[in-house]
């Protein structure tokens, strides 16, 4: 029977046991940390992390008990195999170190097979022990990417519908909470049909990817928030941001597509990949839902469409951006709490 090399803390108080020991275990091709009192064991403990504490019971400072309860309490998730040795033997001693958190209780003299046999057991369960950590690390990260995947679209890593449904119900409860303005923008990509037809479903994917990156890249402030609604559609949720703030945010938004633009093959309005938009803005009160706001997006984005397209509207302020786009805005400050609008 062969045992792997494993790293022993060896605590015994006794000089010339602990030499034996030592000689014994190293024959067997384990590393040994010597200790001879709790409190210097504990150290050891911590800063060299042995795999297997071979403890004896009476010791001067503090028992051999005490450490093994400072060590389970301490280590955490991790567990360290420890293995009592003592001169006492009677079944109160095992049941006292088996309570403080010892693996296994050997009483002195031990033999060397004994020992041999009982690390080999214990370096069993250590290793299963490890597999069940790397399992369970490994089930961790792929929740997280379900949970990750569940909330985000894979094609352009914004939120998707379901994210932004969550963030809906998050945000309007806050805003009705604190009485403060929440706007919302749907936006759609212009004749993006026309674009497929003539580069392919590829190249319009890479093209949607870019809009997405300009609407995230656009969203400054950290609770902002950009969704893919759907196909060529993207939703955007401004917290404590009023109508004039939502002007700002989508001029900026249309001069920052314009200071990257990609080429449309046959768009009509420009020779640019352009966006529609529809921009809402309210403070909630309790008659407003996900899609109380959303239905009043839509009606701006509708109407956008209708007057030419290349443009945002918001039907209740009266808002309408291609009257007023000819002179670039500077981008709303992250750090500010309500932007103003620049207007030409
Ligand atoms: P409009 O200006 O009225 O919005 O015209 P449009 O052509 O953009 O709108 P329409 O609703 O007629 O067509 C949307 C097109 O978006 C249809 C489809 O070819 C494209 N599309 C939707 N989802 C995807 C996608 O995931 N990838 C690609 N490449 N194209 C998509
Ligand atoms: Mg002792
Ligand atoms: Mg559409
Ligand atoms: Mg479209």
């Amino acid at each position: 029977m062969q045992t792997e090399r494993l790293r022993i803390l060896l605590v015994e108080d006794q000089p010339v046991l602990r030499a034996h020991l030592h000689v014994q275990l190293s024959g067997q091709g384990h590393e040994v940390i010597e200790a001879d009192s709790a409190l210097t064991a504990l150290q050891y403990f911590h800063e060299q992390r042995p795999d297997l504490v071979l403890l004896d019971v009476i010791l001067p400072d503090r028992d051999g008990y005490w450490l093994a309860r400072q060590i389970r309490q301490q280590e955490g998730s991790k567990w360290t195999p420890i293995i009592f040795l003592s001169a006492m033997n009677h079944d109160g001693d095992l049941q006292q170190g088996i309570d403080a958190g010892g693996d296994d209780y050997l009483t002195k003299p031990v033999s060397p097979v004994v020992l041999r046999s009982k690390l080999m057991a214990m370096q069993r369960l250590l290793v299963m022990r490890n597999e069940l950590h790397r399992a369970t690390e490994d089930l961790r990260t792929a929740n997280y990417r379900l949970t990750h995947l569940c909330s985000h679209d894979e094609l352009t890593g914004l939120g998707n519908r379901r994210g932004l449904n969550e963030r809906l119900h998050q945000y309007i409860g806050q805003a009705r909470r604190e009485q403060r303005p929440l706007s919302l923008i749907m936006c759609d990509v212009d004749h993006f049909k026309r674009y497929n037809d003539i580069l392919g479903h590829l190249e319009g994917d890479r093209c949607l990817q870019h809009v997405a990156g300009q609407i995230s890249t656009a969203c400054r402030r950290p609770l902002d928030y950009c969704a893919r609604y759907g196909g060529e559609e993207f939703a955007l949720l401004l917290p404590n941001t009023p109508p004039d703030g939502a002007t700002a945010f989508v001029l900026a938004l249309i001069h920052q597509m314009r200071a990257n633009a990609v080429e449309h093959p046959d768009s009509q309005l420009s020779r640019f990949v352009t966006l529609s938009g529809g921009v809402t803005t309210c403070v909630p009160d309790h008659s407003t839902t996900p899609e109380s706001l959303l239905r009043l997006a839509d009606a701006s984005l509708y109407a956008a469409k209708q007057r030419g397209r290349d443009r945002f509207v918001d039907l209740t302020t009266c808002m309408d951006t291609s009257l007023q786009v000819d002179t670039p805005p500077a981008l709303p400050a992250a750090s500010s709490s309500t932007p103003s609008a620049r207007v030409a």
